[in-house]
């Protein structure tokens, strides 16, 4: 027969469940792309995500080309498109002529409900997907009593007892690339062979080159491979954002360019390794990919915490809102809170469009707990600026950091930014790097410089408020505010 592999967020060649699965099923094999019209009109011309799906879909295109031409087939590549899927993806399967399309489960709201209404137009010919996302998926891993898991850690211990080999074997692709077909003469006209120009889709070049972010599966195997020669020190090096110390993978797990059986493999092999220093970083490492999973499955599991607290009772907690929460929502965007490490990360997430995990917490803290503001607003500023948005992960992370979600942790437990900038970036490499007008502070006054002594301000030529701005919020005085805006959900219990 002959199949069509429509993929979507999973742009590689290796170890792809729908693409294994097509070329073992049929006899011809297709493989398509569409710049999907429904997501990119809403985005902003200048957005790195876009650039970073052009450049991994091209590269996708030339290894589908290369892996036919080991096996003797000339003419393949990947046919492109830039159109709505309801109507591009049955069009094209009718007009290749295909008994079914292959792709990979992608479980957001709205991907599903996407799917949902592609199977429906696609009349006779059938939508047949796969888990490759993610390591367990939906309903896999569920606690003695058949309810999923809301708190991480026995969801982790359940998951790992689960783990087998076979489920982190790769789907191998090489034996069955033979079926790969070349190109029809003609296409329909929303399809061509191989990307168009970015610009023909309405977008234009963004920093990403400049930032040497490396795209497409050899980006994601370059950071694979330079991350496992520092995956020994993972475990302590993770937490300093001054320090190259986690993988920088997500943007690659996020738009499939990596497999996730590769990633969870090499370290759970690791993890077996003799040497007890190098077992644990690869053991943490490991752990923060099941955090990936176990957001998954909590978003499949409770599709309201998009919009909604996961724990309900939080619904009633009363956000500040109206033009001075307005106000400071702005200063946290642009990151001038007066608050050195967050002003920093924000601008790291400004410039680049990643931010390190710990300063993901830190800000998320001090957006709900220092200034007030729901993590909704917070979320979906992540949701525009972040390389690796991911609903799951990303909505996870708001609502652990907010305390209205799966966290074992209590909400009076709150971040103290002037600590965790002491803590985590002792000598302020981190704020130097972003924050370059108080390069020159001495470490004892980098942190809160509000309470810098005159002459250390003096000394590097900062005035505060001209320089570089007066904190937007005391922090004691926020946190005892946050306790009594909390307070109502002890009331309701
Ligand atoms: P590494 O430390 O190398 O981790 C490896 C991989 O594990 C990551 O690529 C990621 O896929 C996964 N991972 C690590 N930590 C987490 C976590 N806490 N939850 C889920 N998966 C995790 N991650 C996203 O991928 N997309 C998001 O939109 C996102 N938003 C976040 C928002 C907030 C408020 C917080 C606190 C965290 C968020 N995270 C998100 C999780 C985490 O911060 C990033 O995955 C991590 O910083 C990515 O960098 P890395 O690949 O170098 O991480």
């Amino acid at each position: 027969g002959r199949a069509l592999v429509w993929l979507r967020r999973d742009l590689r060649v290796d170890d792809n469940a729908a693409l294994h699965r097509a070329l073992v099923a049929a006899r011809e094999v297709w493989c398509v792309f569409l710049f999907d019209r429904d997501i990119l009109d809403d985005l902003p011309a200048a957005d790195r995500r876009v650039e970073f799906i052009h450049e991994s879909v091209a590269e996708l295109d030339r290894d589908l080309a290369a892996l036919a031409a080991e096996h003797g087939r000339a003419g393949v590549r990947l046919i492109v498109g830039h159109g709505r899927p309801v109507a591009a993806i049955p069009e094209l399967a009718a007009a290749l002529g295909v008994e079914a399309v292959f792709a990979n489960h992608d479980d957001d709201p709205a991907a599903l409900a996407r799917d949902a209404a592609v199977a429906a137009a696609l009349g006779g010919t059938r939508l047949l997907t796969s888990k490759d996302h993610v390591v367990f998926e939906r309903s896999e891993v569920l606690t003695a009593t058949r309810t999923p898991y809301s708190v991480f850690t026995p969801y982790k211990n359940a998951w790992l007892k689960k783990l087998a080999p076979a489920d982190l074997r790769a789907h191998a692709v090489r034996p069955h690339a033979g079926v790969l077909a070349p190109l029809p003469d003609r296409l329909p006209a929303a399809f061509a062979a191989g990307v168009p120009p970015l610009e023909s889709l309405g977008f234009e070049r963004t920093n990403l080159g400049e930032l040497g972010i490396a795209t497409g599966s050899s980006g994601g195997q370059h950071l694979l491979a330079d991350f496992l020669d520092r995956i020994d020190d993972y475990e302590d090096a993770r937490n300093f954002p001054a320090v190259k110390g986690p993988s920088y993978l997500s943007v690659h797990l996020r738009f499939g360019t990596v497999s996730i059986r590769e990633l969870a493999r090499v370290s759970w092999e690791r993890t077996l390794a003799p040497g007890p220093a190098g077992a644990r970083g690869a053991q943490v490492w490991l752990s923060e990919l099941i955090w990936r999973d176990f957001y998954h499955q909590v978003l499949h599991h409770h599709p309201r915490v998009v919009g909604a607290s996961f724990k309900p009772e939080y619904d009633a907690v009363a956000w500040e809102s109206g033009p001075v929460a307005r106000e400071l929502f702005a200063a946290w965007c642009e990151g001038r809170t007066g608050y050195p490490l967050v002003d920093a990360a924000m601008a790291q997430i400004n410039q680049t469009g990643y931010m390190h995990n710990r300063l993901r917490m830190v800000v998320a803290s001090f957006l709900t707990k220092d200034l007030g503001i729901d993590w909704r607003w917070g979320e979906a500023y992540f949701a525009r600026q972040l390389n690796d948005f991911d609903l799951a992960a990303n909505n996870g992370g708001w609502q652990w950091a907010a305390s209205t979600g799966c966290d074992a942790q209590p909400y009076f437990r709150i971040f103290n930014p002037v600590s965790q900038s002491e803590k985590f970036d002792p000598g302020g490499r981190f704020i130097r790097r972003y924050l370059p007008q108080l390069a020159a502070l001495p470490d004892r006054a980098i942190h809160a410089p509000w309470d810098a002594a005159p002459l250390d301000l003096a000394l590097a030529d900062v005035e505060l408020g001209r320089d570089y701005p007066l904190p937007v919020v005391r922090h004691d005085e926020a946190r005892a505010r946050t306790l009594a805006r909390y307070s109502v959900v002890k009331a309701a219990r």
